[in-house]
């Protein structure tokens, strides 16, 4: 199979459209992504309509706005309660946490403010006189952003609230959860461009699935499905790159070097999941003065998670779309979210309301 150098070609799309149906299993089969760019890229450009009846294509946990779970938000209002600025990504502001959101905080006199990296948080600190919070969330992608700022003599009044996510781990929980029938991976481009493909192996490798790095221009997404389907057919199962103008194997050295001298892993909460172990990380004990839990000493009453009618934690799990949810559309919308879905930007209830999502297609 040739790989799809040129990025639009109807000629190429169609050719991989006829190997996808050729390709294609007679029983249903659930291919889970975990990436919101490509959820964004599949339901935008219409993808689903190249996939055969028995392949299903669906987003799992890959919005780290979205998977944010609820006690993380509640120690970030606690610290901005507690008089210090509280900074962190646009998307964040609205995800609820057990009671309110940090937009709510800010509502109620909070310093809460928005920032584009880590390094915006840096230069609030070093202009204050006060505490300044980083809030940070996301991927294997962010985390080294984070690390870099601690590692480059970091003002004393700044502390990072960790929420850092690792990919592989999720994808490995979720097999295990009731229901989840994945039977692929279509595997994030941008986390792989960190990890390599070789670090989805220690999680995944033994569980016999066929995983395929993907790019996110619809060729790229139509080729990985059909290396997919190509591995499920000749039952040889793998980690297969199909994203090689920007993965290797080994990934990116000196990012992973940042993860390594910043953090260690640890087991992390994600909403809808559950507490995964490993799939998070914590600053190591030589930059502990920077660890915002230790500098205010949260002690807050169990979070809640869970939303009335909100169907998020089934979304999060590739166990739902979201027009099975009741409320997609009709009470919750981006204008009017009620859960973290319809906030993030990458999450697949925000993306389906605003291009359409499947049954549109
Ligand atoms: S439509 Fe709204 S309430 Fe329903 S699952 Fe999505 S975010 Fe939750």
């Amino acid at each position: 199979m040739t790989r799809p150098f040129r990025l639009s070609d109807p000629k190429r799309a169609r050719a991989l459209a006829d190997a996808i149906r050729i390709l294609a299993p007679v029983a249903p089969f659930k291919i889970v992504h975990v990436c919101g760019t490509h959820e964004m890229a599949i339901t935008r450009n219409g993808l689903r309509r190249f996939l055969p009846e028995t392949v299903d294509l669906l987003e799992g946990p890959g919005c780290p706005v979205c998977v944010t779970p609820a006690a993380d938000i509640d120690e970030a209002i606690a610290i901005a309660r507690a008089g210090a600025t509280l900074c962190t990504f646009g998307d964040m502001m609205r995800v609820p946490g057990s009671e309110r959101s940090l937009d709510n905080a800010r509502s109620d006199g909070c310093d809460v403010r928005a920032v584009l990296s880590a390094s915006d948080a840096v230069d609030l600190a070093r202009e204050a006189k006060h505490d300044v919070v980083f809030f940070a969330v996301g991927f294997e992608t962010t985390a080294p952003m984070t690390a870099a700022i601690l590692l480059d003599d970091p003002p004393a009044n700044l502390s990072v609230l960790v929420s850092h996510k690792q990919i592989p781990q999720a994808m490995a929980a979720l097999l295990d959860l009731p229901d989840s029938r994945i039977d692929a991976y279509l595997a994030p481009g941008h986390v792989s461009t960190i990890i390599g493909t070789r670090g989805y192996e220690p999680w995944l490798v033994k569980r016999r699935i066929p995983i395929v790095v993907g790019g996110f221009e619809p060729l790229d997404i139509l080729y990985a499905v059909a290396l997919i389907l190509r591995q499920h057919q000749d039952a040889a199962p793998a980690v297969e790159n199909g994203y090689p103008r920007a993965v290797d194997t080994h990934g990116n050295p000196a990012a992973q070097a940042l993860i390594d001298t910043v953090f260690e892993t640890a087991d992390v909460r994600w909403r809808g999941i559950g507490c995964i172990p490993d799939s998070g990380y914590a600053l190591r004990a030589a930059l502990e003065a920077f660890d915002a839990r230790r500098r205010f000493s949260l002690d807050l009453p169990e979070p809640r998670d869970e939303i009335p009618g909100c169907r998020c934690p089934d979304v999060l799990t590739a166990r739902a779309v979201p027009t099975e949810c009741p409320l997609f559309a009709k009470r919750c919308t981006p204008l009017s979210p009620i859960g973290p879905c319809m906030v993030g930007s990458e999450g697949a209830c925000s993306i389906w309301f605003r291009y359409g999502g499947r049954e549109a297609l």
